[in-house]
């Protein structure tokens, strides 16, 4: 190399690695290159090319002085008032409750063939998500959540393990035998999901030795062992070894119809053991066995934050223990086995555990009118795939957060259609 090539590469060291000592630089960016090729492997291969998470290109716009009435409050408020008054006399011309005529010109909620169809599976089979295995608690069906995150984990290349509770295991392998979700089944490529195995499991119990007297000879568990969140744990390890993925969507609240003045202590307890403390259950039994890198999520709801009448029985208590225990086991198991621990807040869809409660079409429809992304149903797939983001390397850098993933419903202060914002002048 002539000297003037030399210093001029050893410039372009400098510039490049902002290394003091110019003797250390070649080896300062040589050691940079290494360094970004080994950020760069964290990259799903397959995404490079056309990374759905790629931000739209953004045409920069010249800068526009907001006129005064623009910025004024007074007007802003009045021109809503009269945008919310124009709606009003419109649905009042149909003849129509506020918020009830959307819903009947939308696509149906409950359809299981409509909300799984293989064209919502946008997200892409990964080299990094093939081969991980993940284990899925709370799938007794292909109505809920659990099924739709198993759905879109398969669909990345995931190897799917389902916990299923115990009085629901026996109807769920039969309709799976039986065909009744092939439909819901299918993935983008036409092929169905499999799940390697299906384990009975009840995360109420860690040991055995929790189980009562009543529950070991209840008919509803007879013929089933080893369900309990420890021994559950310990079969999958024997059967596939180390896991990546845990996914906790489930929730129990026997007095969730009760309001909090009227829930029993039994009651309240029953909702924080069945939906809270079986996270931590199964972190402290799940994690010994996950990989490093792996990721847990679970699934929470608004009312932990925000008033939700209805939504009782110490469930509210339940969420606020799930979002604040992410945040304790983010901290804990990324220190201990370098998992990440996210929670996804999902907006209302009628599932199973949610027509329980009574009320999960109004808040369907309240959404429908009221979120910032009105009158666009919110589909479990949508929360699959944000699951699927969240337990890849895309999201290597998240954990203890609370991803809400409900049209930005939580995001309104104010709904949209009370009546008190209607005027008659
Ligand atoms: P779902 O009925 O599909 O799922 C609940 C699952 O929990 C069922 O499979 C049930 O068998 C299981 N389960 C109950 N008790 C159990 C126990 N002791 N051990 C093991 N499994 C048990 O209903 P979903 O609405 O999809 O619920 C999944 C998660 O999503 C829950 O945490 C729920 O609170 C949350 N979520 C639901 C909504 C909604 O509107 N549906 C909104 C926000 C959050």
């Amino acid at each position: 190399m002539s000297s003037a090539m030399a210093t001029q590469q050893f410039t372009a060291n400098v510039l490049r690695t902002g290394a003091r000592n110019a003797r250390k630089a070649p080896r300062a960016a040589s050691r940079m290159t290494v360094r970004a090729a080994q950020t760069d492997l964290t990259l799903p291969i397959d995404l490079r090319g056309e990374c759905p998470f790629r931000p739209p290109v953004v045409v920069p716009r010249p800068m526009r002085r907001p006129s005064p009435t623009r910025i004024s409050p007074r007007i802003d408020a009045r021109s809503m008032r009269r945008r919310l008054q124009s709606l009003a006399t419109r649905r009042r011309r149909i003849g129509a409750r506020p918020g009830r005529r959307q819903i009947s010109t939308l696509r149906p909620q409950n359809d299981a063939t409509d909300r799984y169809r293989s064209s919502d599976l946008s997200f892409p089979r990964s080299s990094s998500s093939t081969g991980k295995k993940a284990f899925v608690a709370g799938v007794a069906d292909d109505q809920g959540f659990g099924w739709a995150i198993s759905k879109c984990l398969a669909q990345a290349g995931c190897e799917v393990i389902l916990g299923t509770w115990v009085p629901a295991l026996n109807i769920f392998e039969t309709s799976l035998r039986r065909g009744k979700f092939d439909e819901s089944r299918k993935l983008s490529d036409g092929s169905l999901m499999e799940f390697a195995k299906v384990y009975p499991m009840d995360a109420v119990f860690d040991t055995y030795d929790d189980v009562p007297e009543e529950i070991r000879t209840n008919k509803r568990y007879a013929g089933n062992e080893k369900w309990t969140v420890a021994e559950c744990a310990e079969q999958v390890e024997k059967d596939f070894g180390k896991i990546d993925i845990l996914v906790h969507s489930l929730a129990n609240g026997p007095e969730v119809a009760k309001p909090l003045l009227e829930t029993s202590r039994n009651g309240y307890l029953a909702a924080l053991s069945a939906s809270s403390y079986s996270k931590v259950s199964m972190l402290q039994r799940f994690g010994p066995i996950m990989n490093k890198g792996g990721a847990a999520i679970s699934l929470t709801y608004l009312a932990s934050e925000r008033i939700i009448p209805g939504y009782g029985g110490g469930m509210s208590s339940a969420k606020a223990a799930l979002e604040s225990d992410t945040q304790v086991l983010a901290y804990e198991a990324g220190r201990k086995w370098g998992i990440r621990v996210n929670t996804i807040s999902a907006g209302p869809l009628g599932s199973r555990a949610a027509k329980a409660i009574g009320f999960i079409d109004d808040m369907i429809n309240y959404s429908l009118t009221n979120a910032p992304l009105a009158e666009k149903p919110l589909s479990a797939m949508e929360i699959g795939q944000t699951a699927a983001f969240l337990c890849s390397p895309l999201a290597s850098g998240i954990t203890g957060s609370c991803i809400y993933v409900d049209n930005g419903l939580h995001a309104m202060g104010l709904a949209t259609d009370a009546k008190s914002l209607e005027r008659s002048d």
